[in-house]
């Protein structure tokens, strides 16, 4: 995908999800963008909302997909004995504390040597998860994998987290339907409950810290950890409170339907209904696991009981 470049400091800026403007998360300025690029990205987001309706056939995806990575980018890092590492990428931004870069089977961050610290703060705070006992093995997956970390010329460090080649930044995705914002609330949520147990505060929960297989219907959490802490604590610079990560569910939600994050959502006939609108604008219940279950009243009386999803299953279908 190709960068829109942060005419202030360089970097590389953040779309909102409807195309219209980017942002500068390191300097904030923003830009808004011309038609020729509202349309370059609108049909980008088209072709990725396309791989949810993708059938079950292995082949048709790996197509999809080798075609998607065609439009990947370069990106070459300076190892201190001289030698390069080479990145592969489909997509990059720009945090005020790393780059991201996503590969096709990882995530690479890269940190200036001011902000090599939050390499340390990043195993620190995943460390720090513990699961339920009997879920431990299928819930870890949906938190970061550290795979390595490398020192670079001039005390820069890169640290490299696992990903499945099916999972995609949830940013590429643009706007959303209600019935697939569902999905995503649905596990987010999970992944809320996860934190709750642990008493952790992610404090980036965002747009840019969620990763999302579009077959499957799963999301992961793999970003920004170098914020994350226990509840009622300080680090970098951030009060960390347990209760932030469902304010930040909800504005998730917002952006994804097209809203800004300190708007209320609008309902809309069949697409945003009452219940997921009034959901999404209320206030988090007391924990996460009340949350959950409050969140899974208001998911049937938006779209009634839960139907299997099927992998080719259209859009309208997936909840009836
Ligand atoms: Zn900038």
């Amino acid at each position: 995908m190709k960068n829109i470049l942060c005419k202030n400091c360089g970097g590389s800026m953040i779309l909102d999800a409807s195309a219209t403007t980017a942002v500068c998360k390191y300097c904030g300025s923003t830009y808004v963008l011309n038609h020729e690029d509202t349309d370059y990205y609108k049909q980008f987001y088209k072709r990725m909302r396309s791989f949810f309706t993708l059938s079950k056939d292995e082949q048709a995806r790996r197509l999809k997909a080798d075609e998607l990575w065609e439009t990947a980018e370069d990106k070459k890092f300076e190892c201190p004995d001289g030698k390069d590492i080479e990145v592969r990428y489909l997509y990059s931004h720009k945090d005020p504390a790393a780059d991201s870069y996503t590969a096709r089977r990882n995530i690479i961050y890269h940190f200036e040597e001011k902000n090599a610290d939050c390499v340390e703060k990043f195993r620190k705070a995943i460390s720090m998860l513990d699961y339920p006992s009997a879920d431990t093995k299928s819930l870890s997956d949906f938190f970061p994998h550290i795979n390595g970390g490398f020192e670079l010329e001039g005390g820069e460090r890169l640290l490299v987290i696992t990903k499945g080649e099916d999972e995609y930044p949830l940013r590429l995705f643009g706007t959303l339907s209600g019935r697939h914002v569902a999905w995503i609330i649905s596990r987010l949520e999970n992944l809320c409950c996860v934190l709750e147990y642990n008493g952790l505060a992610h404090a980036d929960l965002n747009i840019d810290s969620i990763y999302i297989n579009p077959y499957d219907h799963t999301a992961f959490l793999y970003g920004n950890w170098w914020n994350a802490g226990k509840h009622n604590t300080h680090t970098r610079g951030i009060f960390l409170d347990v209760a932030d990560n469902l304010v930040n569910l909800r504005k998730i939600a917002k952006e994804l339907l097209g809203f800004k994050a300190d708007e209320k959502v609008i309902p809309d006939g069949d697409n945003i209904p009452q219940a997921l609108a009034d959901f999404i604008n209320g206030s988090p219940k007391v924990n996460a696991y009340e949350d959950f279950a409050y969140w899974d009243e208001m998911l049937i009386k938006a779209f009634g009981e839960r139907k299997f999803i099927n992998m080719d299953t259209e859009d309208g279908e997936i909840y009836k």
